[in-house]
């Protein structure tokens, strides 16, 4: 804890809350970064090797997102340290949101990250009894099922999208490669697959399934239903490699949609695309993303790219608030118009004051939540 406590900066975290059950064996922490602009919204992750601080960083992602999106709402996380494959995930769900039942819905509203679905987010509601307590719940329960629908995804390939537009690269045949096949993955392969882009290799934790002529994405998603992660050995038109060698691949754009801190010191030199696009939060980590730019490879950070969950989850609370349905081509409209629009600025600021995408979303993100933390009287802030 001490070494946390050192790690708390002007903007936060405000409240970090470990929770435990001995019944269940549940351990999780809810971390309240910001909340300058809004209240605490984002996803909870269900993992076997969740850390307290993974969890802050985390949050610190959810506040740039929401600033950089511009939604009054602000930055927080949840984690729960379970395997989500374990038979007792119900129970320990339930016993994760009652130890914190006196912060749900007030401070923070539950949502989707790695390791939970919508049913987990289903179960979150009967256990509180209140269906403001979660987002992402499935739509008979008032929910807007942003993962069944691919929104993040959605994002991350209208993000490809706009930056190949703005660099006059087409989108038919350039080649790119996935990490990760889950509700971000799978999605951005369906939607750029849907464009004409050829999507040469994905992978899950099983191994990394490639064609250099490309993948069927179709027949992909529909293996997966039955095969789960073996999907990359399911296939048969393909070679399976090793991990990581869907990182180093000649392609156009590489999309890391997994893990965090996977591209590093030791890796960055051999990535071969020019444009990463951030499917997973922070995958990156800052010694290769010196590497990166001394390599002109253009990257699109995470709390950009990834944030079409998040807009689907803000439009999603305004509706229940408001008892309205919502209608998915409208939020698919405003994730398109928001990733062209930040992406465009951001590569527009890029070139003209020669420093990175990161630095200026992050410039952009946080002068908007120093501003607010400065209306609301915060004399020890200025903007950046
Ligand atoms: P998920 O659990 O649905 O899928 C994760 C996928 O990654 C699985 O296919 C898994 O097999 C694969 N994987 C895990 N470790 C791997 C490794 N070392 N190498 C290759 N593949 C590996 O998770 P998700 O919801 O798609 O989230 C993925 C990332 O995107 C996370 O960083 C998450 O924080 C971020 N994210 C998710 C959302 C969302 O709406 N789900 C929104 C924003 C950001």
């Amino acid at each position: 804890m001490e070494n946390l406590l050192g790690k708390i900066d002007q903007f936060g975290p405000e409240k970090i809350i470990c929770v435990s059950d001995s019944k269940t064996g549940m351990r999780g922490v809810l971390v309240i970064d910001n909340t300058a602009r809004g209240m605490g919204k984002g996803g909870c992750r269900m993992s076997p090797d969740v850390t307290v601080e993974e969890v802050c960083r985390l949050a610190r992602t959810m506040t740039w997102k929401w600033a950089m999106v511009d939604f009054a709402l602000g930055g927080a996380k949840g984690g729960i340290k379970a395997d989500p494959g374990s038979s007792d995930k119900e129970k320990i769900i339930r016993a994760y949101v009652r130890a914190l039942r006196k912060h749900i819905p007030d401070e923070y509203i539950f949502g989707l990250d790695m390791g939970l679905t919508e049913a987990d987010a289903a179960i979150v509601v009967d256990e509180l009894d209140d269906l403001k307590t979660s987002m992402g719940t499935p739509q008979e329960l008032g929910g807007f099922p942003y993962d069944e629908l691919g929104a993040t995804g959605y994002g991350v390939a209208e993000a490809v999208k706009a930056a190949c537009s703005k660099k006059k690269k087409s989108f038919r045949n350039t080649t790119v490669s996935i990490q990760g096949f889950g509700a971000v993955g799978r999605a951005a392969a369906k939607f750029l697959a849907e464009e004409d882009f050829v999507i040469v290799a994905v992978s899950t934790v099983e191994g990394v399934l490639y064609n250099p002529a490309g993948l069927d994405i179709e027949k992909l998603l529909e293996l997966q239903q039955e095969a789960g992660d073996e999907v990359v050995k399911a296939y048969e038109d393909g070679q399976v490699m090793n991990l990581g060698e869907e990182l180093t691949l000649n392609v156009d754009v590489l999309i890391p949609a997994a893990i965090q801190d996977i591209i590093t010191e030791d890796n960055a030199a051999k990535i071969n695309a020019e444009l990463i696009v951030e499917g997973a939060n922070m995958p990156t980590t800052s010694k290769a993303e010196g590497i990166l730019a001394a390599n002109n490879t253009l990257i699109i950070p995470d709390f950009v790219a990834n944030a079409g969950g998040i807009i689907a989850a803000g439009v999603g609370m305004d509706a229940r608030n408001s008892c309205q349905r919502i209608d998915a081509r409208e939020v698919y409209c405003l994730i398109e118009e928001k990733m062209h629009d930040n992406v465009s600025l951001l590569l527009e600021r890029a070139e003209k004051e020669e420093i990175s995408t990161r630095e200026i979303a992050k410039s952009i993100a946080q002068n908007r939540v120093i501003k607010a933390m400065q209306l609301r009287g915060n004399k020890n802030i200025s903007l950046v």
